[in-house]
């Protein structure tokens, strides 16, 4: 069952690798079926060797549908993302180091660059601190999510999601860009300037070019 999205979690997740947004069988990837159970990876597997039978597919209280392996242990912290914000189809948490980083420096990584805007749509809040594979991570990405396409926790790493696997890897790999970006500006110790709201309108509004027709 959902050979071909298995396999898109699989593929997601090496990107996530290729990027530098995880390593070893670090981070997680999960989606929402048409049927209301959710595809998610394996608990601490080799994204290498991975193939579509290690994919689980859970109900909405964490039970086991199909498969045979342990999943994510940050299942019920997804779960929870996945219950309040029934426009969020994809969810990746990843352990980018650029975005952690800020976490332990500042309390958003403001809306300062251009491609914040355009592919993470604001500035990414952090969250505080809450332990790992614990619900309470999905509680506070809900609560500081925003309008953003991620949230950023405190000592631990990134939740980014979308309506589709492009749109959630495309908002962590730029908020791993723009983080290093922001952290290499910091490190002058010369102030930041942030964009106005009118340049945030400006860049916002629909351009109709970028991209291909
Ligand atoms: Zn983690």
């Amino acid at each position: 069952m959902y050979e071909k999205e298995k396999q898109q979690l699989i593929d997601c997740a090496r990107e996530m690798q290729r990027y530098g947004l995880v390593v070893l069988s670090g981070g997680n990837v999960s989606m929402r079926m048409p049927c209301g159970n959710f595809l998610v990876t394996p608990s601490a597997m080799s994204y290498d060797t991975m193939t579509t039978d290690d994919i689980v597919l859970i109900d909405a209280q964490g039970n086991t549908v199909e498969g045979f392996r342990r999943p994510t242990s940050d299942k019920d912290a997804i779960l929870y993302v996945f219950a309040h914000r029934p426009d969020i189809q994809v969810i990746l948490h990843t352990h980018q180091p650029y975005a952690t980083a800020v976490s332990l420096v500042c309390d958003e990584l403001p809306a300062t660059l251009v491609t914040i805007i355009d592919e993470v749509h604001s500035a990414v809040k952090v969250a505080p601190f809450t332990p790992s594979s614990d619900e309470g991570m999905g509680i506070a990405t809900v609560e500081y999510a925003g309008d953003a396409l991620a949230v950023i926790l405190k000592h631990h790493g990134v939740m980014a999601y979308g309506k589709n696997i492009d749109q959630a890897l495309t908002a962590a790999v730029y908020l791993e860009e723009a983080s290093k970006t922001y952290l290499a500006a910091m490190s002058t110790g010369r102030s930041i300037p942030e964009l106005s709201e009118r340049q945030i309108a400006e860049e916002s509004a629909e351009r109709g070019y970028y991209g291909q027709p």
